[in-house]
């Protein structure tokens, strides 16, 4: 069954970039989709159309049965609840410790800013630990994240996607500040993820070479629009 629908979308900033062009696509539950391309090809703007960091121009986005583009401010929070972001640059909060983060992803940063792990329950905080073991961070979990590598970091930016519970993971470039090897730690887990847990990844990448061992399918985009959308096989054959 579809889980993401993308129709027509196109996103315009100011008066005459457009970022995205009519850009039509969609996602099968459980898939995992490379989105590749050259830098400003309109990625990253894509993801955000999806989760509706940005609104798109024009277009339809639908996800898991609901219209995304049309739902109000209030509504968002629920929407993030089901559609996790992973960063780049991780998006931690530097000051805090690795299991203070991926709590305060599910209750909230005011939460947080309160104080201390007292303010959680023993089962938020059971339900953390376990997918921070997951992660292989068990030594970590009191650490500030500013002391973490960055493969570390990426590793808490995906657990704390994760506690939300869900339906669909958007990453936005996850492996390009990492090297090679913390980059295949970062895609192992991802693969896992949507393989054993069933987690619909859509991920943004500009080395072509990962998208090709990791996808079950790759849309390529070039200034806004959608180039080519198949499998690795495909892709390699077509070469
Ligand atoms: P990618 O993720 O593929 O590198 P982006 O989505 O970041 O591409 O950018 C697509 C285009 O939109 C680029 O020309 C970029 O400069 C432009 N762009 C991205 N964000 C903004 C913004 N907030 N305001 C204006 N232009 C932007
Ligand atoms: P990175 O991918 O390294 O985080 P980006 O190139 O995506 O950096 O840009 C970071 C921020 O700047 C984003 O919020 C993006 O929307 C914005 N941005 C990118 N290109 C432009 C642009 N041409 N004009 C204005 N803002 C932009």
């Amino acid at each position: 069954t579809t889980l993401l629908d993308v129709r027509h979308v196109s996103k315009q900033y100011g008066q005459d970039t457009m970022a995205l062009s009519d850009v039509n696509f969609s996602v099968k539950e459980g898939e995992f989709v490379s989105i590749i391309g050259p830098s400003g090809a309109g990625k990253s703007t894509l993801l955000r159309c999806i989760n509706r960091m940005i609104d798109a121009s024009s277009g339809e986005i639908n996800f898991d049965g609901v219209q995304v583009m049309d739902l109000k401010k209030a509504e968002l929070r629920k929407l993030r609840t089901k559609i996790g972001m992973i960063f780049q640059h991780y998006n931690l909060v530097n000051r805090l410790t690795v299991i203070e983060n991926v709590l305060h992803g599910r209750l909230g940063y005011k939460s947080t800013l309160m104080g201390s792990l007292g303010w959680y329950t023993a089962e938020e905080k059971q339900q953390a630990m376990q997918i921070l073991e997951l992660l292989g961070l068990t030594k970590h979990i009191y650490k500030r994240c500013d002391q973490l590598s960055g493969g570390q970091k990426q590793r808490v930016g995906i657990a704390r996607a994760l506690l939300q519970n869900p339906k669909l993971l958007l990453c936005d470039e996850p492996i390009a500040s990492l090297d090679p090897n913390a980059s295949k730690v970062i895609m192992d887990h991802l693969r896992n993820i949507s393989k054993v847990m069933g987690i619909t990844v859509l991920i943004n990448l500009h080395q072509v070479d990962v998208a090709l061992s990791y996808s079950d399918r790759i849309i390529g985009v070039n200034k806004g629009t959608v180039i080519f959308d198949g499998s690795p096989q495909k892709i390699t054959s077509e070469e």
